[in-house]
């Protein structure tokens, strides 16, 4: 096998390397700088370079970071990898490791649909391909986002004229530059909590155009909040950082808010479906695209999404990993956790 799933995470025997391994490792190759793909402490990494400033300022100076164009080969041992646009946030990629003639694919975390702040999924041939599986349930299909922008327009709207604040909560680092880009700043001021500004910089520093926006913290103390929107990581839900808005109404941006009851369990008033992950629909067409034969299924519903590709009569299973869901960034805790033998975890939070 060209990869074999071990401790630290999915290795590469051929060339000596870890895919996004979850303990310090020799030679990391990472799909996106997300925490739950990356950890400190590796000898040196492997990454796209448009994720090359958020992997320097999550791993620090002392990290060796060697960065590839997209498409661009690098020998390792007898292997050969490059990096495919993934489409899931600035400078996420899937891994291809050529190795005598056989082609392997790892597609990290990917979303099919447009998305300004980085470059669009391209998929890739493989033989093997090892997908993750986020939201591989049917039951997700994602509206159009269009779709979802006029509804978060019309909130923010309405709350204007109920003299509300807009809190609209995302997470830090993909979601919040997806979101802000997104957002018509003619409606009212645009401001950002500092963890969400952070990763602005670096997003505005790698190239991406993102809208003009106000740190929370820099806002003078006569700031009429009820005109703003301010984007926030769902951390900072429920702190007293909160108090200065006065009234507000609260929103979540995530592909969770899908299932019902999310929304209300987590105490926010309005839920918008906006993922960077791809549904169910665009799960089953990436596999489709790759034309591979095998299929290893990580990250979520791994279980029912190889069991649906076994029936297409793909060799398919489930792969093992640390997978804790998507996390909040800007606190690394853990905002949504799953448990593969039952029912999503959010639905079984208080
Ligand atoms: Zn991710
Ligand atoms: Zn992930």
């Amino acid at each position: 096998m060209l990869l074999e799933s071990a401790a630290p995470g999915l290795y590469c025997p051929a060339g000596d390397f870890f895919i996004d391994p979850w303990q310090p490792v020799g030679r990391a190759v990472i799909t996106h700088a997300h925490s739950d793909h990356l950890c400190r402490g590796s000898r040196s990494y492997l990454a796209s370079r448009e994720s090359g400033l958020i992997l320097r300022a999550r791993l620090g100076n002392e990290a060796q970071i060697q960065t590839l164009e997209y498409g661009e080969r690098l020998d390792l041992g007898g292997a050969s990898v490059s990096f495919h646009p993934a489409g899931h946030i600035l400078g996420s990629a899937q891994v291809k490791i050529e190795h005598q003639g056989e082609e392997w694919g790892v597609s990290g975390d990917y979303k099919l649909d447009p998305d300004p702040t980085c470059r669009s999924f391209e998929p890739i041939r493989c033989h093997t391909f090892v997908t993750e599986a986020t939201f591989g349930l049917p039951i997700y299909r994602w509206p159009a986002q269009s779709e979802i922008f006029a509804t978060i327009h019309r909130w923010w709207q309405t709350n204007n004229e109920l003299g509300k604040a807009s809190l609209l909560f995302a997470y830090s680092l993909g979601k919040a530059q997806r979101l802000l880009v997104g957002l018509d700043p003619s409606i009212g001021p645009i401001f950002t909590h500092g963890a969400i500004e952070n990763f602005n910089q670096l997003y505005s520093a790698s190239g991406v155009l993102l809208p003009t926006t106000m740190p929370v913290r820099a806002a003078p103390n006569n700031t009429n909040w009820s005109k703003a929107l301010i984007v926030a990581p769902p951390s900072a839900q429920g702190t007293p950082w909160m108090r200065r808005f006065g009234t507000l109404s609260t929103a979540f941006a995530s592909g969770w808010m899908q299932i019902r009851g999310t929304r209300r369990r987590r105490s926010i008033d309005r839920g918008f479906v906006l993922s960077d992950h791809a549904d169910w629909p665009g799960l089953l067409s990436a596999v489709q695209a790759t034309g591979a034969e095998r299929v290893w299924v990580t990250h979520g519903y791994t279980s029912v999404m190889a069991r649906w590709l076994q029936e297409k009569g793909l060799e398919a299973r489930p792969l093992e990993t640390h997978y804790v869901g998507e996390t909040d960034e800007s606190s690394e805790t853990v905002a949504m956790s799953y448990s593969e033998t039952s029912l999503p975890a959010e639905e079984q939070q208080p």
